[in-house]
């Protein structure tokens, strides 16, 4: 699933490409849906607006268009958004040419595409078809429920450790579960909350009352850092994540405990282990991790 890492590779990547240009043309198969607005009404809501801005909240990706209008991503567990050359071919769209990455399986399962006036298009493949589209007016993005409960950001600075400490001691969950919780602090998944908690020395389960002093600091300072480390390397790649340009996310290479159960710990050879905690698996080493 797409976290923030790969949600900040994705629009780092689209936008040259797609800012300032104007859409031509809207795509979607037959089953797909933009929220809010009528099938009839989609072209003269798209056709002939440009896209002013692409960014992003939490893992929600936006395109403020020169009419006012948002067009919001959430890509949920398998979308990815690519960038490339496609043709329209028996009311489907494929592919302009067979050799190009667009054509790795994953890529295949496009749901819905707008091209640009510079012959690019920007696809949304969804093996899962979980992914969802939404069009509404700018002005009403801050009033949403997700954007209202939106949890502390560690890539601004608004967070400073007083902030994150008081954000987390509000709550007496587990700190795998509170790493997940984006209404507390947004950005992490399942991949880097599990490899925050390696490097921070904490075990999944644990409280977070039980939280010494020293093991708050690890967590206040390895939350940006992996997550920034892992936008460098374009974010990590574990089933259908794609970058645009068709690449997969490397910082897989990096995984110290995440999918690594029963293997080795990079550190201390000690197996690693996995547990449920909130039905979501975390990966960790029981001798690293207290
Ligand atoms: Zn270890």
């Amino acid at each position: 699933m797409p976290e923030l890492p790969e949600v900040l590779t994705t629009i780092k990547q689209l936008k040259p490409k797609i800012t300032n240009r104007k859409i031509t043309h809207v795509w979607l198969d037959n089953k797909t849906k933009i929220e809010n607005i009528t099938t009839k009404s989609i072209s003269s809501n798209l056709v002939n607006k440009k896209i002013d801005q692409v960014w992003n909240i939490g893992k929600y990706l936006l395109f403020n268009l020169n009419n006012q209008q948002t067009l919001i991503i959430h890509q949920k567990i398998s979308g990815h958004l690519l960038l490339g050359k496609f043709i329209i071919k028996k009311r489907y769209l494929k592919p302009a040419t067979s050799s190009s990455y667009l054509n790795d399986p994953v890529n295949r399962f496009i749901r819905f595409g707008l091209k640009f006036s510079n012959n690019y298009w920007m696809v949304l493949s969804d093996s899962r078809r979980l992914a969802r589209i939404t069009l509404m007016p700018t002005k009403d993005i801050k009033q949403l429920k997700f954007v209202l409960q939106m949890g502390l950001n560690p890539l601004t600075k608004q967070w400073t450790f007083p902030n994150f400490k008081k954000q987390l001691l509000k709550h007496n969950i587990s700190i795998k579960t509170a790493l997940l919780s984006q209404n507390i602090i947004m950005g992490l998944g399942n991949i880097y909350s599990d490899e925050v908690l390696f490097k921070s020395k904490i075990q999944p389960q644990r409280k977070i009352s039980t939280l010494k002093p020293s093991e708050l600091k690890r967590l206040f300072k390895f939350i940006p850092l992996i997550l920034k480390r892992a936008i460098k390397i374009g974010g990590t790649t574990f089933a259908t994540y794609r970058t645009p340009d068709g690449k997969i996310g490397s910082y897989v290479n990096f995984l110290n405990v995440y999918g690594r159960k029963n293997q080795p710990c990079k550190f201390c050879k000690y197996i690693l282990q996995s547990i449920k905690i909130n039905g979501r698996t975390s990966y960790f080493c029981k001798h690293c991790q207290k």
